[in-house]
């Protein structure tokens, strides 16, 4: 095997220009498989979710799970694609253990949705276009787990078990043209695609789309032709791509990688490749010269899918407002930057803020206390924001108090980091803290003495006309009272006190 010298990637721009093709596999969440009534649910013990069906006996027939199909549809809807007024299943033919079928049922020249498109916004604000070829159905296939290597792959293995419990469950596969024209921002709009694509799904609440879960995994196929040309060159295929970030450093790596090949007077091998998380490269999988044989044929045990025009309005119907059109939405409606409100996704904290917002806090409030106290602590312990134990409900009692003097911002965060820590809702933290704004004259008024006395020289400033030195005794009241003072009552006291007008 020959090593290929990678160029830096802005070399590698200046003489090709990137082409781009994205296979995105989703697991749908529906209750059972595509094809069987075959639990979906995660964790099981190996094998206990089979039948005849899942397991390829001989004369098991399948039948077209309907929640599938309606998620498909859905889908295809939400990408702006057209629906199949008619269309099949085929049987992609080959042999692997974890198929026990020996054959996947799967969509071939007749996908339920094509002709797409799926606009995504970059960074910049600014929109690309990338258009879709098809969306279709298909099934997943089962786990293997290589037993007695070092690395857990086949090679070195000494035995493989075998799982049946996922072959079955239902997967999309959502296949863009070739993307053209994204140039230097090719890696960019790769990710941004496929984090469009995610929220898209989440929104139709066909899948969580969890990456890091296998839910929704990426093939990244990529060629480079030099600049000037309109021949696609030879693509590379880096396949079960399981993140954003990973799906960005594939195409950086693949463009650094071809342009290498092709800058030493080779050839790119239309292969598949194999991407590492460590380092972010790839190595070679299967040689893919020649298109696969699979031998499609149309699925002889399903009657054809028909989805009726009816059926096909009353779903798009349904469809909610797309991820990126309630992004811009919320961001005029909460007045924040394009910067601030990437940094709030990036959290993963819009819809914490809207849950907390319609529980009653202004969205100010909201974020300030999602991006500040509560990202600190999900970024100490390690967790996401969402999976904190403090709800958008307690959130907005505690931006409550705060509205109306009982708390001051640093009580505040001790309520939150006591129902954090477990101790209950708000009003029971601060009962069980005694954490309340004192502003009771009554009380305050021996601290301000006391600050008064122990200040001498501050309070003849002050009695002086120096109003402003006010401050420094009103951080000692605070200070004293172990921040619980009504810090604005302290001040007018002391202001009163020594006889000057604030
Ligand atoms: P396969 O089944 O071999 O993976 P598909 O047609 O399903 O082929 O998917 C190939 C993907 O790669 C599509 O997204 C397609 O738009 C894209 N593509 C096709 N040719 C090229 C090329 N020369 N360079 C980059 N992407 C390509
Ligand atoms: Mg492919
Ligand atoms: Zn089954």
């Amino acid at each position: 095997m020959t090593v290929t010298e990678l160029v830096p990637y802005e070399d590698a721009l200046a003489s090709y220009d990137p082409v781009m093709g994205l296979e995105v596999h989703v697991e749908l969440g529906t209750k059972t498989k595509m094809f069987c009534g075959c639990s979906t649910e995660l964790g099981a013990d190996a094998n206990s979710q089979t039948c005849p069906t899942c397991l390829g006996l001989p004369g098991a027939l399948p039948v077209v799970n309907a929640v599938g199909v309606e998620s498909a549809i859905k889908i295809g809807l939400a990408l702006n694609c057209r629906i199949a007024e008619w269309c099949r299943f085929a049987r992609k033919n080959y042999f692997y253990p974890d198929m026990p079928k020996n054959f996947q049922t799967s969509q071939y020249d007749e996908p339920i949705a094509f002709d797409g498109y799926l606009d995504v916004q970059l960074e910049d604000g600014e929109v690309f276009r990338v258009e879709i070829e098809r969306a279709h159905m298909e099934e997943d296939t089962g786990k293997s787990t290589h037993v007695g290597g070092a690395t857990g792959r086949i090679h070195g293995a000494s035995h493989s078990l075998l799982d049946y419990n996922r072959a079955g469950i239902p997967l999309i596969e959502i296949v863009t043209k070739p993307i053209t024209g994204a140039g230097e921002r090719a890696p960019e709009v790769a990710k941004a695609y496929v984090a469009e694509l995610r929220e898209l799904i989440k929104a139709l609440g066909v899948s969580e789309a969890r990456m890091e879960m296998g839910q929704m995994r990426c093939d990244v196929n990529l060629s480079l032709r030099p600049h000037g040309t309109e021949t696609f060159g030879t693509r590379s295929e880096t396949k079960n791509v399981n993140s954003l970030r990973s799906v960005e450093r594939a195409v950086r790596y693949e463009i650094s990688r071809h342009a290498g090949v092709l800058n030493a007077g080779g050839k790119v091998v239309q292969e598949t490749r194999h991407f590492h998380e460590d380092d972010g490269s790839t190595t070679s999988g299967r040689i893919k010269e020649e298109a696969e044989d699979y031998r499609y044929f149309p699925e002889p045990d399903l009657v054809p899918v028909a989805p009726s025009r009816e059926w096909v309005e009353e779903l798009r119907a349904t469809l909610p407002e797309l991820p990126r059109v309630r992004r811009n939405r919320l961001r005029e409606e909460w007045g924040v930057s394009e910067h601030d409100m990437q940094s709030i996704l990036n959290a993963g904290a819009v819809d914490l803020i809207v849950a907390t917002t319609e529980a009653g806090a202004d969205s100010a409030a909201a974020r300030k206390w999602w991006m500040g106290e509560l990202a600190r602590s999900a970024n100490e312990s390690g967790t996401e924001l969402s999976a904190l134990p403090i709800t958008p409900a307690q959130v907005a009692r505690v931006a409550a108090l705060v509205a109306e003097g009982a708390l001051n911002d640093k009580l505040a965060r001790q309520v939150i980091e006591g129902v954090l820590a477990g101790e209950g809702d708000p009003d029971a933290v601060v009962e069980k803290r005694g954490l309340k704004v004192v502003s009771d004259d009554s009380a305050l008024g021996a601290a301000v003495d006391e600050a008064i006395a122990a200040n001498a020289a501050i309070a003849d400033k002050i009695r002086a006309g120096k109003v402003a030195a006010a401050g420094a005794l009103v951080g000692a009241v605070m200070k004293a009272t172990r921040g619980q003072a009504d810090a604005a009552r302290v001040r007018e006291l002391i202001l009163e006190k020594l006889g000057v007008e604030g």
